[in-house]
């Protein structure tokens, strides 16, 4: 098995690519007023960030997980970047994450979890990229608090790289990104491909894959 890509885009080209249409795109429903009319400026431009649907669901699951011990979460944004009309947008198909060492004011990888996650990335069955990473503020809001930021810097300081700040609570989310020494609000979309039902937010039809082993079903009697 080859060893999942997981840092750096200097290696591989960027492939150009339309981002995904209006009609399978969405405001998040968690989005501040703020947020929401920055969501609806750029309704026409389009994003420099898509997450979709199940990645959006992931993070929120897990950041709702262990929100009633106020202990914050994070992970890893799996992903690509693809280029449309000159604009660079990165596109979050799924999340990674392991064993955490958390309270509720800061969370890390726990050593052993490393492994762990890099077992998981190789499961992942795509070929991604680390487009950022997400973690939980249980009840603090959204922000960048001087830790987050230096993480950022050290890690995930390409301009494609996103923090993704949830607060299950509060029913907040906000990403982020660095901007030279900046941080600044990075307005997003959730996005479904289209075998997926965006109503119930749930798919409906598995996309059938290369390679998958699908027991035929034979309809005798
Ligand atoms: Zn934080």
């Amino acid at each position: 098995m080859s060893s999942p890509h997981i840092v750096g885009s200097k290696d591989r080209p960027i492939r150009e690519r339309e981002p995904p249409p209006k009609d399978r795109r969405t405001a998040h429903k968690w989005l501040n007023d703020k947020a929401k009319e920055e969501y609806l400026g750029l309704e026409e431009k389009g994003y420099e960030l898509y997450i979709s649907k199940l990645a959006e669901e992931k993070i929120r699951n897990h950041a709702s997980s262990t929100s009633s011990d106020r202990l914050e979460v994070m992970g890893l944004l799996l992903g690509n970047i693809f280029r449309c009309n000159g604009n660079e947008y990165a596109l979050v198909r799924d999340v990674a994450t392991t064993d955490l060492d958390s309270s509720s004011v800061r969370v890390r990888f726990s050593r052993d979890g490393m492994e762990k996650l890099f077992a998981s990335l190789e499961d992942a069955g795509f070929n991604y990229l680390i487009v950022g990473w997400y973690h939980s503020h249980p009840g603090h809001r959204c922000f960048m608090s001087p830790t987050d930021v230096e993480t950022q810097r050290g890690l995930f300081n390409k301009r494609f790289h996103s923090a993704v700040v949830i607060d299950p609570i509060s029913k907040e989310i906000e990403a982020f990104y660095l901007d030279g020494s900046k941080v600044k609000s990075r307005p997003f979309a959730i996005y479904w491909d289209e075998f997926q039902n965006p109503y119930y937010g749930e798919t409906v039809r598995r996309k059938r894959l290369a390679g998958d082993a699908q027991p035929i079903k034979a309809n005798r009697r």
